[in-house]
């Protein structure tokens, strides 16, 4: 696993701590250099939707492969970049290769996608941040209507009104929004309805006991109704198992995404096939 190191930095004590700062200020020095020499790749997930089980969309993930480091795992790597001041950067090269990226796929596919993109905290609130991202969008040539930005509940929770305000301009640009990995933070129910989203992405945990948990299955079921009534379209995050994908299908979830349907690939790997679902995974056994 590319990501031991954060997991064993982060289960581990103080002497594995040191090592983990020590590598965190490497990353920093190297990260901007990496991103100055065009060194940065996305890798591609798609999102399928249900229950036509056609790629609807694709989500872009930042991946870096460190010179001598090996691949460094994103939940390391955007930390890093938000220390060493290059977020912004790292965020709009992001969203230059997402774009490219989805032109290859819509013109390999010949119909319209989506694609989405991540948002970290500090960049969601930096100054001007939606300008820059409608005016990358311009350049890129890349429709607002079918860009998705993934921003998580934590961070909306953490940045309070300046990230309403930034996801605000950017929905009035056209851009859609995400709530990412939603259920995994101080989410206040009692406030789901003010927010700015498009899609709901529910986190997988809400998956680990889905097929074997009657009320774990009902929460999900209600959840869904839920959101159909503030008009969100819920995506269910890590599907790994046919029984969940049969699950979420029976329960009428939307969109899902996760290894069952996909890993993240690079773009050549995706536009490669026609991404008729049933052509890579076998149809679900009907219920009956
Ligand atoms: P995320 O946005 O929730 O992305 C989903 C993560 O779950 C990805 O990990 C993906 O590879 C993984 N995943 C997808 N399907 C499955 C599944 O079925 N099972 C399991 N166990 N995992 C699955 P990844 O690529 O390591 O990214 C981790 C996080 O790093 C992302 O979580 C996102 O928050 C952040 N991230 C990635 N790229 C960027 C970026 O360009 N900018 C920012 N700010 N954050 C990024
Ligand atoms: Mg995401
Ligand atoms: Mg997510
Ligand atoms: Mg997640």
């Amino acid at each position: 696993r590319t990501d031991s190191a954060l997991y064993a930095a982060k289960a581990a004590g103080r002497g594995r701590t040191v090592l983990s700062e020590r590598r965190r200020s490497r990353l920093v020095d190297d990260l901007a250099r990496s991103l100055a020499a065009g060194d940065l790749r996305v890798e591609l997930q798609p999102i399928i939707g249900l229950p036509s089980r056609e790629v609807v969309a694709v989500e872009a993930l930042a991946r870096w492969d460190h010179p001598r480091l090996g691949p460094v795992p994103p939940l390391e790597f955007v930390p890093a970049a938000e220390d060493g001041g290059v977020i912004d950067q790292l965020g709009t090269e992001v969203l230059r290769l997402a774009c490219a990226d989805a032109h290859v796929l819509q013109r390999a596919w010949g119909r319209p996608v989506h694609v989405g993109v991540n948002v970290s905290g500090r960049e969601l609130v930096g100054l001007g941040y939606a300008d820059r991202v409608l005016r990358a969008l311009e350049a890129a040539r890349w429709p607002a209507s079918q860009f998705v930005l993934e921003v998580t509940e934590s961070v909306v929770e953490a940045s309070g009104p300046a990230a309403l305000r930034a996801l605000a301009a950017l929905r009035a640009g056209g851009v859609r929004i995400a709530i990412d990995d939603f259920g995994t933070g101080y989410s206040s129910l009692s406030r789901l309805d003010e927010l700015p989203a498009d899609f709901l992405k529910l986190d997988r945990q809400f998956l680990t006991s889905l097929t074997t948990s009657t009320r774990r299955t009902g929460m999900v079921r209600a959840l869904l109704g839920l959101c159909a009534e503030l008009d969100m379209l819920v995506v269910a995050e890590g599907v790994e198992t046919p029984e969940q994908a049969r699950l979420l299908e029976e329960l009428g979830c939307p969109a899902a995404q996760g290894y069952h349907y996909g890993r993240p690939m690079p773009v050549a790997a995706l536009a490669a096939t026609s991404w008729r679902l049933d052509d890579v995974v076998p149809p679900v056994a009907s219920g009956g």
